[in-house]
Parts: structure tokens; sequence; C-alpha cells
């Protein structure tokens, strides 16, 4: 054992707290419960569970962070189970969705089609004459668009609510995914978003506002504050253009959450004052314009854990493996597929022996990877973790977005992961 340990790679170095979730002995409580007792309630692994008392500390602290009246929109590609876009319907302003499929799991939860917005590329005939009959603003991305909803809107005696996605001519310094600038698939280039409001004017659309989306998981909150005010300049010097007045100015989001060793939570002060600013221009500049933002990963990513059971630890050439029930198949952006250049470990423990500390002679360098057949199937890369055995259970943290529907399930015929929502909002 010691000639192990002496042969092992040096640890990563360390991610930021987990503090969002106690522990109870040595075992990590989510939900209210130690994480044992939870997955026997689930009755199987792996699972992902996320916390509704979580959750709802997240809005609420994003509503103390921003000016009141800045509308809090949930994009639910982030996390599309039922019951939790259910409780984000009780807790944000307004649903983005992003196909018809995920309008329909937002009306079911009980959003308010008035505060439902309907983005994305390539959305199908069917799919705009949906939200026209549904009352949702659709975020146009395309000149195609315009006359399937002027026909729909025509046949169902509706009227088809726009708003203009615009690409803008610039992007979100810094972002981890960029969505805007240059040239993208998503929105309508600036230069060409006049021409586009005229025939909006022509098909006499219901002319609402426009959608600006410059990039993703951002944590440098000075970057964000200047694609949004980029963001509301060219909306503002648009607006000339526009048939009618802008009730709805949506500024993206973009927010991040730190995955990484060595990220920082980043800083909502700075933000909340600049939206403060903007909106104090837009009384004069856009007196109907409400501003918007869109967040997915920062309202539901710390809340949500991955939990998988180590089925088997080995040892080769010195390293330790634990080898788990589920990997990327359930979780692709753990293993680092879904986006990342340079792979590197989602914050992780072992859930029923999270107690032991740091410089513990219980801790080791251990490998953790899934049940599949490639060498892509990472979850831990020679972490620094609690001694593990078979049966023990690995939880894999900042899983509450972009973590089960993001994830190629039927890869390679393993049993399916579940999803339960846990805790109390007061909690
Ligand atoms: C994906 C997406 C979001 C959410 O991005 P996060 O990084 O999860 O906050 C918001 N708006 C649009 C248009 C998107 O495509």
């Amino acid at each position: 054992m010691n000639d192990e340990r002496s042969t092992a790679p040096r640890a990563a170095p360390a991610h930021v707290p987990m503090s969002q979730y106690g522990l109870s002995g040595d075992e990590l409580v989510v939900g209210g419960k130690p994480i044992s007792v939870l997955a026997t309630q689930v009755g199987q692994t792996p699972f992902y569970a996320y916390d509704r008392g979580l959750l709802a500390a997240r809005a609420a602290q994003l509503r103390q962070a921003l000016p009141a009246g800045v509308k809090l929109h949930y994009a639910m590609k982030a996390n599309p189970m039922p019951a939790l876009v259910a409780l984000m319907a009780r807790l944000v302003d307004g649903i983005d969705v992003a196909s018809a499929g995920e309008l329909k799991v937002a009306l079911d939860a009980g959003a308010d089609a008035a505060e439902v917005s309907f983005a994305g590329p390539g959305k199908r005939d069917i799919e705009l004459h949906q939200a026209v009959a549904a009352g949702v603003l659709v975020n146009v991305e395309s000149a195609r668009e315009l006359p399937v909803l002027a026909q729909a809107s025509q046949a169902l005696g509706l009227p088809a609510r726009v708003a203009v996605r615009v690409n803008p001519d610039f992007e979100l310094k810094g972002s981890g995914m960029k969505m805007g600038g240059g040239s993208k698939q998503f929105g309508v280039d600036a230069e060409a978003v006049p021409a586009l409001l005229s025939q909006i004017g022509k098909l006499q659309l219901q002319f609402e506002g426009f959608h600006l989306f410059a990039g993703s998981q951002n944590l440098r909150a000075e970057s964000i504050c200047e694609a949004q005010r980029l963001s509301y300049e060219l909306a503002r010097q648009l607006a000339g253009h526009a048939p009618a007045p802008v009730r709805f100015l949506n500024l993206g989001g973009g927010f991040g959450i730190p995955y990484f060793p060595g990220e920082q939570r980043l800083d909502l002060q700075p933000i909340g004052e600049n939206l403060a600013a903007l909106q104090e221009r837009a009384r004069t500049e856009l007196p109907e314009a409400s501003l918007v933002i869109e967040l997915g990963r920062y309202l539901v990513g710390e809340a949500g854990v991955y939990v998988t059971r180590v089925v088997d630890r080995k040892v080769s050439r010195g390293q330790v493996y634990l080898v788990c029930d589920g990997g990327l198949n359930h979780h692709l952006s753990a293993s680092g597929n879904f986006g990342q250049v340079l792979r590197k470990n989602y914050p992780a423990t072992i859930g029923n022996r999270a107690g032991s500390r740091a410089g513990n002679t219980t801790r080791e360098t251990a490998s953790a990877v899934g049940p599949l057949c490639t060498p892509l199937d990472l979850l831990a890369d020679r972490m620094e973790l609690p001694v593990a055995q078979a049966g023990d259970l690995l939880v894999i943290f900042q899983s509450g977005a972009y973590g089960a529907s993001a994830s190629p399930q039927g890869f390679l015929g393993h049993p399916v992961y579940a999803e339960v929502l846990v805790g109390a909002v007061n909690s």
C-alpha cells in the first residue's frame, strides 16, 4: 500500500469549497439527508439530486443583487427536469425555452405563457405555429421565420409576438462558450436587423423587443458588465428602426459558476450596479422597456449533485482506479467532453466518507472512471479523495446544469439515471 502511494502522481490543485452542502458525521448531506440514506430512498445509483433549498436561495440571492424591476428568466435547457422547472417557474419571472418540447414542459409546469420566450436556430414551422397558439414570445433568429409566423397568426386569429435575436458585432470576453459576435448560426447579424424590423412591420407581427446573448459560463463580472453595456447600446440604436416601442430587452446572461481548481465565484455586486445604471438610462431612452436577464447554469448548477456507486477498486501500476456504475453516459460534462478544451476535474468527493479531512491518512490520490469501454469515460483524474471501497458513493458537485439531459444515455446500453428533487424551499 505504501509503495503504491509513493509512486502515485501528485494530486491536482484544490477547488473552491462546496460549502453549500453540510456534513452529518462523515456523510455529505443533500436535501437534508445523509447521502447514503438518500441513495436508499432513490432506490438506485446512479442518480442526480437537486436541492430545492439551494435553488430557492440562489434565486433569492439574485433578487437581492439585481435592481428591482429587472426580470429574471430561467433558460431551461440547463436542466429541463419537469419538477425542477415547476419550482423555477415559481421562483423566477419567466422561462426561456429552446424547442417545442421544452415549451410543453414549461407550460405543464405552470409557467405564464406571457412570460415565456422561445429562442433557437432551426425552429420548425410546426414549432412556430405552436408558439403563436400558446401566446409565447418568439425570439426570431432568421428572416425565414417571419412569413411562417404571419401565416400562423392569420390562421389562428392571434398575434404573433416577436423579439429579434441580434447577433452583435462583439463577443463576451472570457466565456466558456461564445454565442454571439462574428459569424454565427444564432440570431440575425446586427447590420441586417433594420431590414428585418421593416419586414416585421409590413407583416403586422407584434414587435416587442430585442434579445442579445453573447456567451456562457463567464466568471468575470467586468466582462459581463461590458457585454451588457454594449448590448444595451446596440438595442437602443436598433430601436430607432423598430415598428413599435421596445417593451422587452433581454440582455442575455452568461453568469458562470466555478467548476475547476483555481476558479472563484462570480461577484454579483458590480453586475447589479451596472444593470441599475442601464435601467436608469432606459427610463428616458426606452421608456416602455423591461430589462431581462436569462440564466441557466447560474440558477441551477450549484444546486445539483451526481451520485454514482463504486463498483470496483483497481490498482494499475501504482494508480488507484475507482470504477463506478455511471460515467460520461450520464454526465458528459464532468468527463470533460462537453465543450472543454483541456480536461479538468469537477469538484468531487466520496459522499459517505466526505468528513475525512485533507492531510488525513484516510485520503489518497485516485482516479474515478465510469463503466464504459473508452478512456474518455473519466470522472476524476488523479484527485485527492477519501479512500474508497466498492459500495461507496462518488459524488460529483456542480452537476445541476448540463448534466442529465446533456449526456448520451444510450451509449453502451447501461441502465438509465434517476433524478430527484429533494429538500425544502426553506431549508
Ligand atoms: C444556453 C442559453 C442560455 C443559458 O446559458 P447558461 O450558461 O446556462 O446560463 C441562455 N440563453 C440562451 C439564448 C441560451 O442559448
